[in-house]
């Protein structure tokens, strides 16, 4: 195992060192069909870096206990690595309290949370909940059911031709039935970074709350809860180089205190009798049940690797990657790219004429590339563009110029061979 301090920093004075950061990743040095792996699928998911990988591995060989409830220094040890977590959490995004901090299995999750929480205390028949025609699955049925179950109607800002949100159009959709708003920050299948402070700023002219979809956000841009001075925010730790199965739920105070509880069980209650539950304070009124333990502490030890990296470093190194890539990829005779928006990052969604993106993904994992091929989550979108799906490369903090390169050498491949 290396040493914690051997396993980070790789920038030094203005040089972002690429190469040394790759040296903390150990899966890209793998081999696929030969060929040395090209990971370009991490708004699926990101790589981990040993120093998240042994904070897990360290957790379960030296502290594992259940946390909260025991005495023993072993379960002491154990609740203050998960709660050191929740307030690494708490700075990366600059909340006011560790207690705005709910531990969920990720964005899905959250979002589904508010949905059913708060959404089922205060969302009535005949009220709007809005979002957009950008959104992922996750943060598009859960709205779909509230609005089924209370008779509530689903109104969606639409997208131009370049991805982009059509402003005005959200502008004039909010009205005195809108109750909600929920809408993503960084668009996964398109890269489109959304003027999310501009529009909950609008919303709170009129009250309304507004939840950001930050799981394709954390990871790429400084995101401050209380700049943006969101409702509720989420994100993933699997898309910011932590463990799958956790992420996390940020909340202001007075909407998660007035919310009911979002699972009934251990450890979000204070007492409990056959008669009455009274319930436990925040953030654990909505934490029932036994938690991903070591999915925390690799959360927040995966925050801490990308704080000591940095994440304007980050931000920088794949904006000029984005670009690099989106000057080289139009060399690609027939390809389009779906997704110009101005503000965008990391994301390069793109078709082939008449090849059909499954295809193009097969093919470059011959290559040794992994690209994402489908509908990304987004089937509204892709019906938006008319196309069944797209092929996404994504970009994170260890790709290189070299690897766009692979990339587009496969794709100019693709070409020779379909004709
Ligand atoms: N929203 C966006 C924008 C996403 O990219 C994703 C994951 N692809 C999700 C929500 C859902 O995240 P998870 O599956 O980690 O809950």
């Amino acid at each position: 195992m290396k040493a914690e301090a051997e396993t980070v920093i790789a920038v030094s004075k203005n040089k972002y060192n690429v190469n040394k950061i790759r040296e903390d990743f150990p899966i890209l040095k793998k081999k696929v069909h030969d060929k040395n792996l090209v990971y370009l699928d991490n708004a699926a998911t990101t790589q981990k870096p040993t120093y998240v990988i042994d904070k897990v591995n360290k957790y379960y060989t030296t502290m594992n206990a259940n946390i909260h409830r025991g005495v023993h220094a072993l379960s002491q040890e154990a609740t203050e690595a998960f709660e050191a977590a929740r307030i690494q959490i708490k700075q990366f995004i600059n909340a006011l309290g560790k207690n705005q901090i709910i531990f969920t299995r990720g964005t899905t999750e959250a979002i589904n949370l508010v949905a059913s929480s708060y959404g089922r205390a205060n969302i009535k028949e005949g009220d709007e909940i809005i979002i957009s025609h950008m959104e992922h699955h996750s943060n598009i049925v859960p709205w779909q059911l509230l609005c089924k179950e209370k008779n509530a109607k689903l109104r969606v800002i639409p997208v131009n031709d370049n991805g982009e949100l059509i402003y005005e159009e959200f502008e004039k959709m909010v009205n005195e039935r809108t109750k909600f708003i929920s809408i993503v920050y960084v668009s996964n299948s398109l890269g489109t970074i959304n003027p999310i402070k501009e529009l909950i700023s609008y919303a709170h002219q009129f009250n309304i709350p507004v939840l950001v979809d930050a799981a394709q956000a954390v990871n790429h841009i400084r995101v401050d809860v209380q700049d943006l001075d969101c409702d509720f925010l989420a994100f993933s730790g699997h898309k910011i180089y932590g463990p799958t199965g956790i992420g996390a739920l940020y909340g202001k105070v007075e909407l998660l205190e007035s919310m009911p509880p979002y699972m009934g069980g251990g450890d979000m209650i204070s007492k409990v009798t056959f008669e009455e539950t009274t319930y436990n304070e925040l953030p654990h009124k909505f934490e029932a049940g036994t938690p991903d333990i070591a999915g925390a502490i690799g959360l927040g030890a995966a925050i801490e690797y990308v704080n000591k990296v940095g994440i304007e470093n980050i931000k920088e190194h794949e904006h000029s990657l984005l670009e690099y890539a989106t000057k080289q990829i139009a060399e690609v005779p027939g390809l389009k790219i779906i997704g110009t928006a101005k503000e965008k990052t990391s994301v390069l969604s793109f078709v082939l004429e008449n090849i059909h993106p499954h295809d193009i993904g097969t093919f470059l994992d011959f290559e040794g590339v992994a690209i994402r091929t489908g509908h990304h989550c987004t089937q509204p979108l892709m019906q938006r563009f008319k196309i069944p799906a797209t092929s996404r490369a994504s970009f994170a903090m260890y790709n290189t110029k070299e690897e766009v390169d692979v990339l587009v050498y496969g794709l100019k491949k693709i070409i020779e061979v379909f004709g």
